[in-house]
């Protein structure tokens, strides 16, 4: 046993410290699979976290970091064996156990994916918690029976990283897809992902109707508050929203009219407690529903000396696409 680099973060007189710093193996928690992490990425969960903006982190000290993929080192679970590419998102990481910016996570077996054939850990990373949640979302508006012919489908917070990887993925799959997004400057990028339509997330931002014109079928909500209840007003008869984020609050000043006059459905995404086969489902099917040219364009590698200092920007809505974290 030795000591890894690892980032962090511990209780401080107002609030906590967070640093680059070597951690000892044997201070790792208890679990049947140790992996050698080679990439993580940068979410907005970690930048509460890094920042101590918001009580994300619940056990000291913590290891930063809400997922990773890796090769594994150690197994005494029946299913992985030393050599596996695996993927791990949530379940805590960073939160309530170890996490992901180290050389090394000790893990339940039972949290780990297959890394899909053909997608490389630097590639499963680019996309992150926050691809995989896009496309929990675009599972459950599936699963809901949206389909291209439905209508169109909004994006909230497109330039972000669950944005940025839903709108690529909708278009890829044949949607007319309308990016909300307070960066006009992003456009370009935005169309460019296969945006059908560009709008000022101004116009979702203001004192929500309890209805309003019908404008899409469904939609993909990171920004939560009035923006996802004017996106709730506008959604079209028998339409549905999958609310993932809160990135410009946790309220919801919202009304029943959308579900009780127009049959409209709420959805909740987590990505954390996910079950193994819907994460099994959403991992799959990035692996052909992703363009890996759209991937690359909007991915930004930095290394894991370089995570603290971006932990304001992601929080302040200054990150575009995704963040991917070259731990190795
Ligand atoms: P990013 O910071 O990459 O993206 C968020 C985007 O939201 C920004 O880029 C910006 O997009 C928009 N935004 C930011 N602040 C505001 C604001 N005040 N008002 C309106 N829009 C705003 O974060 P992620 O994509 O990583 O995460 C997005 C959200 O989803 C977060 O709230 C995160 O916590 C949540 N999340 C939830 C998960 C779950 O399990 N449910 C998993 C992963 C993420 P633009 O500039 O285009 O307007």
């Amino acid at each position: 046993m030795g000591t890894f680099k690892a980032i962090r973060i511990d209780k401080a007189d107002k609030g906590t410290s967070v640093a680059l710093t070597q951690f000892d193996e044997a201070d790792l928690m208890d679990g049947d699979v140790t992996v050698r992490v080679e990439w993580s990425t940068l979410n907005y969960k970690d930048g509460l976290a890094l920042t101590g903006k918001a009580p994300v982190v619940r056990r000291f000290p913590m290891i930063a970091g809400i997922d990773f993929a890796g090769t594994v080192e150690q197994s005494s679970h029946r299913e992985w064996k030393a050599g596996d590419k695996v993927v791990c998102n949530g379940w805590g990481m960073g939160e309530t156990h170890l996490g992901s910016y180290a050389a090394k996570a000790r893990v339940k077996g039972d949290w780990l994916v297959r890394l899909p054939d053909g997608m490389s850990t630097r590639e499963a990373m680019a996309i992150g918690t926050a691809g995989y949640t896009a496309m929990l979302a675009v599972l459950a508006l599936e699963k809901q029976g949206l389909s291209p012919s439905s209508g169109p489908i909004v994006v909230t917070g497109a330039a972000g990283g669950v944005g940025s990887v839903a709108t690529a993925v909708l278009s890829k799959l044949g949607y007319h897809v309308i990016a909300s997004t307070g960066r006009l400057s992003e456009a370009p990028y935005l169309k460019g992902l296969g945006a059908a339509e560009v709008i000022d997330r101004n116009e979702l931002s203001g004192p929500p109707k309890p209805l309003a014109k019908e404008r899409w079928a469904g939609g993909i909500d990171s920004v939560g508050s009035t923006t996802l209840a004017n996106l709730l007003s506008m959604t079209k008869y028998g339409g549905a929203i999958a609310a993932c984020g809160l990135a410009a609050g946790m309220d919801l000043p919202s009304s029943v009219a959308p579900f009780i006059l127009r049959a409209v459905c709420l959805l909740g995404i987590d990505s954390v407690m996910c079950p193994m086969r819907l994460r099994e489902a959403a991992w799959n099917r990035l692996a052909t529903d992703l363009d890996q040219t759209k991937l690359s364009e909007i991915t930004h590698e930095i290394n894991l000396d370089q995570v603290i200092g971006e932990a304001a920007r992601i929080l302040a809505g200054g990150v575009r696409g995704r963040i991917v974290v070259k731990i190795l």
